[in-house]
């Protein structure tokens, strides 16, 4: 921050400490990109970081209070290494005025007075050093809790309330980080769409509340079906979205057809007073990433084949169709 002439703000250590410890992979782009151009890393540039990428009001509380105590801790660390620095001249001058009496060639009593003094000077130094060590030690530690908590805060922003799974925020993050591995390593991704069906009907017969009940099942299924490389988000109030990075097409259509079975074949029950709530289904629609084509028409693609699954009778899942998939821009 010295670097650029940043204001240690509490902002402005945010987007710092996002980039030096590689949290953000968008802002640590975007920051690359603009030393590569050359231009200035100045306060406007650090205003449009911070409102980008710490938008969400969660994320900026907890960074508020963890900059604001980082930035105590900084300071009364450069304070002790100020002291540190006094002290460490102090007995520079006493080693060198020892320098001087032995050049002199003192007698034996006065070299024994230096010595003394020689002696007592090491052990003050030695004390001030333990405590400049443990000083710096308690310091680390609070850095070290005041980043797991803001990283908690952050994980907590990214997932949904309801269901436990990720948000949309997270969502587009991973896509965004899939699209960019996909593109480097020319590895295939897709992505599936998925909406309940009918889910007026159910929430108006039996409640908002199992609706919810509903809502988290779907969640479950398609969490515990999903690969540990998949993201299973819910993307908006009863649509959820996989994000399949080194996924093919065919396999990213196989998971869909087995979430589709199995929320398709499981009775429920209300949770309350254990009625029978019959069975749901659910429409997929498949979409496989063109390498260098926008996240927004891979996600326009995908809910259009959702929407084919609807049109076409629902509890079913459509694919792109390979003939009309887009090819390299
Ligand atoms: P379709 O088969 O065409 O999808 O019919 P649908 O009735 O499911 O239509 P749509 O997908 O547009 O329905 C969205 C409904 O989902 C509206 C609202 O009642 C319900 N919903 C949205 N979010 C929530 C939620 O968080 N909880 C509950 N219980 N219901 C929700
Ligand atoms: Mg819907
Ligand atoms: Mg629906």
């Amino acid at each position: 921050m010295e670097q650029y002439q940043i204001a240690p703000t509490p902002e402005n250590y945010a987007v710092f400490s996002s980039y030096t410890s590689d949290s953000i992979p968008e802002l640590c782009e975007a920051v690359a990109n603009r030393i590569s151009a050359g231009e200035a890393f100045d306060q406007t540039f650090c205003d449009a970081l911070y409102n980008e990428h710490f938008a969400i009001a969660k994320i900026q509380e907890a960074v508020m209070a963890s900059s604001g105590a980082m930035a105590k801790e900084l300071i009364q660390v450069r304070e002790t290494l100020k002291v540190a620095e006094q002290h460490t001249a102090a007995y520079g001058e006493t080693l060198a005025g020892a320098e001087d009496a032995f050049d002199e060639k003192a007698d034996p009593g006065q070299m024994r007075d230096v010595i003394r003094s020689l002696v007592s000077a090491t052990t003050n130094m030695q004390v001030r050093s333990r405590d400049l060590e443990r000083r710096l030690h308690e310091t680390s530690s609070e850095v070290v809790k005041l980043r797991s908590n803001l990283e908690r805060v952050r994980e907590e922003a990214m997932t949904d309330a309801l269901t436990g799974i990720a948000n949309r925020k997270r969502f587009d993050e991973m896509l965004r980080k899939g699209r960019r591995s996909s593109d480097a390593n020319h590895g295939s991704m897709c992505l599936i769409l998925c909406d309940i069906d009918h889910f007026k009907r159910f929430n108006d017969t039996w409640g908002h509340q199992t609706g919810d009940q509903i809502i988290r099942f779907v969640a479950g299924c398609m969490s515990r079906i999903a690969a540990e490389h998949h993201t299973v988000a819910r993307y908006g109030g009863e649509e959820f979205a996989v994000v399949m990075p080194k996924t093919s097409l065919s396999e990213a259509a196989v998971l869909a057809e087995k979430v589709r079975v199995t929320v398709e074949g499981k009775r429920l029950l209300r949770k309350s007073t254990s009625e029978d709530l019959g069975n749901i289904t659910i429409s997929l629609g498949v979409a496989e990433y063109a390498h260098g084509e926008a996240i927004e028409d891979l996600i326009e693609r995908a809910d259009a084949n959702l929407y084919k699954s609807k049109k076409a009778g629902r509890n079913r899942i459509t694919s792109d169709d390979r003939a009309g998939a887009r090819s390299a821009a």
